[in-house]
């Protein structure tokens, strides 16, 4: 069931930002908000992984105010159906966590859990701990003291924190010193101060998606040893952002709707003060504001300039 709304959802996000970027007429837009509004049940997870928040978000500040209006209400929606989720079952997590066939990516393991189980842990060491000597390793195999020394150098950088078995990141931190040192020709100073410079980079505890991208092979040995120090800096922000946005998602879009619930204006059936509103320019700048308010009591919907 849960899939069934992932794939709607995502597939909804699709459309309305093709017909955006298309240019196509606010009713194509309407209609999908529609869909999205009637069929869909939000929570945490869902809203998460499709990023379906963000775009609809984006939408309220939509120049046709029926647009502006829905998505404002679409947000509503979904930020009671997650707060009813929350207060119903407090365990969120219990949701299955199967995922659509090849169509989104697994979901990042909850925060919180970070270290991998022991059972699944490929070496044995505390990760913290990890240097060549834990590992007992044989870094001399160049034939030249300095290059040897800076293989060890590479092995600490990689070692640190990961959990990969030695022999894996003795073969990486020999391919980074080899690229490091055709790149320079010879030991000289500039070749040894890049290895300390990317070894303080792999060590990096702000950073460690650097380490596993280097492991991992997502950033080849030549490409690594030319990065500059704000080229993998910007790789630790990068993932920062990510993982900022993917937790902020939610809160910042229960954090703009609560910012247009207002007390000041009262609902015409119920007398409750609990009107979510938001605000368009209809026509030209020098006309007044439309305001879009519904009662977040009882649903009644008007507006008024
Ligand atoms: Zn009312």
């Amino acid at each position: 069931m849960a899939n069934q709304y992932l794939r709607q959802v995502e597939e909804h996000g699709k459309l309305i930002t093709k017909a955006l970027n298309g240019g196509e007429p606010s009713s194509s837009i309407l209609k999908l908000l529609g869909d999205l509004k009637g069929g869909v049940r939000a929570n945490e997870e869902l809203l998460r992984q499709t990023r379906i928040g963000v775009t609809i978000n984006r939408l309220r500040q939509h120049k046709d105010p029926a647009v502006a209006k829905m998505s404002t209400e679409l947000v509503s929606k979904w930020r009671e159906d997650v707060g009813k989720l929350k207060k119903s079952k407090p365990s969120a997590a219990g949701t299955p966590k199967t995922h659509a066939n090849g169509t989104s990516s697994p979901a990042p393991p909850p925060s919180g859990t970070a270290s991998p189980a022991p059972s699944k842990r490929k070496h044995n060491v505390d990760p913290a701990k990890r240097s060549h000597k834990t590992d007992k390793i044989d870094y001399n195999v160049t034939g030249d003291l300095t290059r040897d020394n800076c293989i060890r150098l590479m092995y600490d950088g990689l070692a640190f924190m990961s959990d990969e078995l030695p022999d894996e990141i003795l073969g990486t931190a020999r391919n980074v010193e080899a690229a490091a040192y055709k790149k320079a020709g010879s030991t000289s100073d500039a070749y040894k101060q890049k290895m300390r410079s990317l070894f303080q980079n792999l060590k990096s505890k702000s950073n460690p998606g650097l380490r596993k991208r280097v492991l991992s092979g997502a950033i080849a040995p030549e490409r690594f040893v030319t990065m500059s120090h704000d080229e993998m800096k910007s790789d630790e922000r990068r993932a920062e952002d990510e993982r900022l946005e993917k937790e902020n998602m939610n809160s910042a879009m229960v954090a703009q709707v609560e910012k247009s619930i207002s007390k000041e204006f009262q609902c015409s059936k119920c007398k409750q003060r609990m009107v979510s509103y938001s605000q368009a320019q209809t026509r030209s700048a020098d006309e007044p504001m439309t305001t879009f308010c519904e009662c977040m009591n009882c649903g009644n919907r008007w507006k008024f300039s």
